[in-house]
């Protein structure tokens, strides 16, 4: 099973893929996550993409498609993979698809996760994050028990560069110019599902888990 998470920045793609991915068994691949893994170690890779994220751009196709293909030739995603944040671009999801393919797969499901413009921009500008486990925080709808540190692991909860308004704006731009065409994309091929994003965190996770498993006929 090679399930594809889509949906704008804020919409809760990570939060819910690392239910998901937990629950049903595959290996969750955030893009966004393994740039900042790149940045935290000083490559040459991560140093190019911090200059876009920055700024609320997409880092290039070339790495990108690189990165991620390179990612899902590990042998722990043979069992299947949850993608969240990659593709972003239509040049991503060919690439991807060619990769696959050339490998006698392809992704069997695409959830998109859809919320809202201005819920999106309220909840992006609330994030807050574990420095060590990744888990995201909302200030304000989903405080951690105690302020500044992880629920999960205790580690220190910060605030993303890219999560400024001004940021987050940009980026919201570009998700609505380069990313929503993957929509019409996959939509054309019957694999896209449509998952009403502003509900609670348990709410949405049971609709798209129940995606999955009716999928896989379980
Ligand atoms: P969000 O989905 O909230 O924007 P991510 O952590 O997925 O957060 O991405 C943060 C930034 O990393 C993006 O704004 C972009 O600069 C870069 N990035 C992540 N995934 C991709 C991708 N597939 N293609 C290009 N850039 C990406
Ligand atoms: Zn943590």
């Amino acid at each position: 099973m090679n399930v594809i998470l889509l949906g704008a920045p804020g919409a809760g793609k990570g939060t819910q893929a690392v239910l998901i991915a937990k629950r049903i068994g595959l290996a969750h691949i955030a893009s966004g996550d393994l740039f900042r893994q790149e940045q935290a170690s000083g490559s040459e890779l991560g140093n190019i993409a911090k200059s876009y994220m920055e700024k609320g751009q997409l880092v290039p196709d070339d790495v990108t498609v690189k990165m991620i293909l390179g990612r899902i030739a590990a042998p722990d995603c043979a069992k299947g993979i949850m993608l969240d944040g990659f593709p972003r671009t239509l040049e991503q999801a060919k690439a991807l698809d060619e990769a696959m393919s050339k490998e006698g797969k392809g992704i069997d499901l695409v959830l998109y996760i859809k919320v809202s413009n201005e819920e999106l921009i309220k909840r992006l500008s609330r994030r807050w994050i574990c420095r060590d486990c990744q888990a995201p925080y909302n200030i304000v709808e989903v405080p951690p028990k105690v302020s500044g540190k992880c629920d999960k692991c205790n580690g220190e909860l910060y605030q993303r560069a890219d999560d400024t308004e001004e940021t987050v704006r940009k980026r919201l731009d570009v998700y609505f110019s380069q990313t929503m065409p993957l929509i019409e994309y996959y939509s054309q091929t019957g694999k896209l599902t449509e998952v009403d994003g502003e509900r609670s965190i348990g709410e949405v996770s049971e609709d798209l888990i129940a995606v999955i498993e009716s999928r896989i006929g379980r």
